[in-house]
């Protein structure tokens, strides 16, 4: 596979002399396969530049795959521009995460609306398709595609390509989904070590990678204001790449206040962090017109999701939420933030009251308060876990209690997502969307 890089920034363009070396186009990657598919991850501002190389002469008709992780502005910006479109021998299949409040085709189409733009969707000449994605492992333009949520006040994706016998995945924009990587009392390195089950299932979906393209806003001062907010630092990112075996790693989606400076400031210390963990990993923060060669292995790598089940089924709209919380203002604010996405939302304001309405009607998720008075969350999870009815029904635990004890025996009662505060409302109703995605089917 050859690969490379459009736009590297994260957030908003950045042009100037302060961005020369690191670029200051918005998310836009290119992989093609040894067979000649295009592949495009993100549609930010890198897609203009991209589109006019596809149109250069001489001109053959394109065919390509755009993978969108989520439609925030910084991933979508571009794709008005993308030249390609404009043609009409092109054929271009649109790919983006299921689950949101609209289809994709609508929230393209929005961007585009005569107010914005003015040439509307449906009006582009080239032969598009849409289709929304869910997690699991699909076949696009000849490739295995294994997709995965990601952690980020949006639904969003990730993307696993295996194709030509290597493996590249692309993560923007992702945030660790625990407060801490690793348990106190284990060695940081093995899958084991990590605390939370979200941080283990994407080390997994990392997992010998030949390439990893990855979310690395952040330095470590800057995330703990920025907790929430959906992306990374760069530690994380090479302390999970170092664990899941990873061989290269591009950081990037840059933040835009950090200039070359910064970005090659963090490239160094990136790096001083694998040595300290003694990986032979190559670690680079990305640029625009940065390309690299992943050379196949002769196997597609055995690591990753091996078990990556078949697309799941979407969501039924009226799926039932039960919210457990003592507290009146976390009720409402777990309300409010699950409103606008077709559930029907029940309340139990204890956890007595929880297994009574249960003993009723078991619902599709429960979300559940950790201190409450009388039978607190564990001993609830405890009791639904004990009774074959209730035993994988998905719950998320929706606490303060960010410490790492609490987290463990959340997980170790069986909670199916663990999320803290400070939490933002698009981030719940993107973890709650994932549990419900993966809860077992009847
Ligand atoms: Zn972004
Ligand atoms: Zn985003």
């Amino acid at each position: 596979m050859e690969v490379r890089f459009w736009g590297t920034r994260g957030s908003i363009p950045t042009p100037g002399s302060h961005t020369v070396r690191f670029g200051g186009n918005t998310s836009c990657v290119e992989v093609r396969t040894a067979e000649g598919h295009i592949f495009i991850f993100d549609c930010g501002t890198g897609a203009r530049p991209l589109g006019e190389a596809l149109m250069a002469p001489p001109v053959a008709p394109v065919s390509a795959s755009i993978l969108f992780s989520h439609t925030h502005w910084d991933h979508i910006q571009g794709f008005p521009f993308f030249a390609p479109a404009f043609e009409p021998r092109n054929t271009i299949a649109v790919y983006g995460p299921e689950g949101g409040r609209r289809s994709l085709h609508d929230t393209l189409a929005r961007q585009m609306e005569l107010s914005y733009f003015p040439v509307e969707l449906s009006q582009l000449p080239a032969t598009l398709s849409y289709t929304d994605l869910g997690e699991g492992a699909h076949t696009i333009g000849g490739a295995r595609i294994v997709a995965q949520y990601l952690n980020h006040p949006a639904v969003t994706l990730g993307y696993r390509v295996e194709a030509d016998g290597a493996a590249v995945v692309y993560a923007c924009d992702h945030e660790p989904f625990g407060g801490a990587l690793w348990r106190t009392d284990a060695a940081p390195g093995p899958l084991e070590s990590i605390l939370h089950e979200g941080d283990r299932r994407h080390a997994h979906f990392l997992a010998d990678a030949d390439l990893v393209i990855h979310d690395a806003q952040y330095t470590p001062e800057e995330y703990r204001w920025r907790k929430s907010w959906g992306h990374s630092t760069f530690e994380y990112v090479v302390e999970l790449a170092c664990t899941a075996g990873v061989k290269r790693l591009a950081l990037t989606h840059h933040d835009p206040s950090h200039d070359d400076a910064v970005v090659a400031e963090i490239e160094r210390r990136a790096r001083a962090v694998a040595e300290r963990r003694r990986s032979p990993i190559e670690v680079f923060c990305a640029f625009e017109g940065c390309r690299a060669r992943v050379e196949p292995r002769g196997v597609t790598p055995a690591g990753g999701p091996e078990t990556a089940p078949p697309p799941a089924a979407t969501v039924a709209p009226g799926a039932r939420v039960l919210i457990v919380d003592d507290d009146p203002v976390m009720r409402r604010l777990t309300t409010r933030a699950l409103q606008n996405d077709g559930y029907v939302l029940t309340e139990a304001t204890n956890g007595r009251e929880a297994l009574e309405v249960m003993r009723r009607e078991t619902p599709d998720l429960v979300i559940l308060d950790f201190v409450m008075p009388e039978l607190d969350g564990l001993d609830v999870l405890r009791a639904l876990r004990a009774d074959p009815a209730t035993v994988s029904l998905p719950v998320l635990m929706l606490t303060s209690q960010s410490d790492e004890g609490s987290t463990r025996a959340g997980f170790d009662a069986g909670a199916t997502d663990y999320l803290t505060k400070p939490f933002s409302s698009p981030q719940l109703s993107a973890r709650v969307r994932a549990c419900l995605t993966r809860a077992p089917k009847p």
